[in-house]
């Protein structure tokens, strides 16, 4: 038997949230983000769940690859580009379109052609300061670029660090100082792709010709002041483990390592086969909630490598093999991410891969 642990991947799930990010698209090419293991739901999985998407994106060409292998027929875009002059013939060969974002690639381009056909999209810095180009150098680029033989430039990408509407005004970086940069492009681009999923869900100023929905295919809010009801989204993925053991602990005991948690009462705790190697974070303090047999039990001592305690003295129907629900529909993975300071995201890709996959229709 494997360990009673499983992560849930709900296919209708992504397929209703492909749906929605589609009407919040409005029109605009979809790109379905499935960087990083399709933040953990598995890549490949998630392009079937995804089938009506117009494209995916994502960092590696090893990915890139697979997915055609798999039957993928639909365009795919690499978000960081080619690392490597070797990339090249394959991204003709498997039709995978990239982005060029220094000049240093521009230069690998040069001396690499001519090109049957090689589609670049030119990636503009225009606020973020990671990788691109100014928009005042976009002119040139672009001449250089559409000099070199069998080069095709397909559009104009930028990437917005701020667009959670909750962001403020008065901070740097705003969804607002971003696009002013982009109107300095003239004439405007043929293609235009600005808005990740916080962009798509909220911010009606930025239009563009494509989008580039991530996080919120995957049913978590890229706003944590918003939830996934809010926003009409389901999460994908549940995380969930089987209680292997329940104490009865008198009040004044101290559950797990460094004694973190001490009992204000005679407690019962349970023990769950989920821990730090699993990819629940071992940040996670006491008070974070779970889910079990209908009600809320919250975490109870540091988590271990394969294991956590929950306080289950509120929840008298927990028993060995109820099912603990650590992320999913009932506690919000943004909810344990806040708890961790972090965000959702981090938690969803770091999943580890010997948590068993089970998929189901929902
Ligand atoms: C990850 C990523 C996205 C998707 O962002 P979400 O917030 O998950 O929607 C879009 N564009 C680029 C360049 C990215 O790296």
């Amino acid at each position: 038997m494997p360990r009673p642990i499983a992560a849930t991947i709900h296919m209708g799930a992504l397929r209703h949230n492909l749906q929605r990010m589609r009407e919040a698209a409005k029109g605009r090419t979809l790109w379905a983000v499935v960087k990083a293991n399709a933040y953990g739901h598995g890549l490949l999985r998630a392009a079937r769940a995804f089938e009506e998407a117009d494209g995916l994106a994502l960092i590696d060409l090893c990915d890139a690859q697979k997915v055609r292998e798999q039957g993928w027929t639909k365009r795919i875009l690499l978000l960081e580009g080619f690392f490597d002059e070797s990339d090249l013939p394959l991204l003709e060969k498997f039709d995978i379109e990239t982005i060029v974002h220094n000049r240093h690639m521009i230069e690998i381009l040069k001396a690499h052609a001519p090109f049957k056909s090689l589609k670049v999209h030119i990636k503009i810095n225009s606020g973020m300061n990671r990788l691109g180009f100014l928009a005042t150098e976009e002119e040139g680029v672009r001449a250089e670029l559409e000099a070199i033989e069998g080069v095709r430039v397909m559009g104009v990408v930028t990437h917005f660090a701020n667009a959670e509407p909750t962001y403020e005004a008065d901070k740097p970086a705003t969804v607002s100082l971003q696009l002013s940069r982009m109107r300095q492009i003239e004439p405007r681009p043929e293609h235009l792709c600005m808005a990740n999923s916080a962009a798509t869900l909220w911010q009606d100023d930025v239009k563009g010709d494509a989008v580039r929905a991530g996080v919120a295919l995957y049913g978590a809010s890229p706003d944590s002041h918003y939830t996934s009801e809010d926003l009409d989204i389901r999460p994908a993925m549940t995380l969930s483990a089987k209680i292997l053991a329940i104490q009865n602990v008198p009040a004044g005991e101290a559950i797990g390592y460094g004694s973190r948690f001490v009992t204000h009462r005679d407690s019962r705790i349970a023990v769950v086969a989920c821990g730090y190697a699993d990819g629940y974070p071992r940040s996670t303090p006491d008070g974070t909630p779970t889910y079990v047999e209908g009600k809320i039990a919250p975490i109870a001592g540091a988590i271990s490598m394969d294991m956590l305690t929950i306080d289950v003295t509120d929840v008298p129907e927990a028993r060995l093999g109820s099912e603990v629900e650590l992320w999913g529909s009932h506690i919000p993975v943004n909810e344990v991410a806040k708890r961790c300071g972090t965000i959702g995201y981090e938690l969803l890709c770091a999943i580890a891969l010997r948590v068993p996959i089970v998929e189901d229709e929902q």
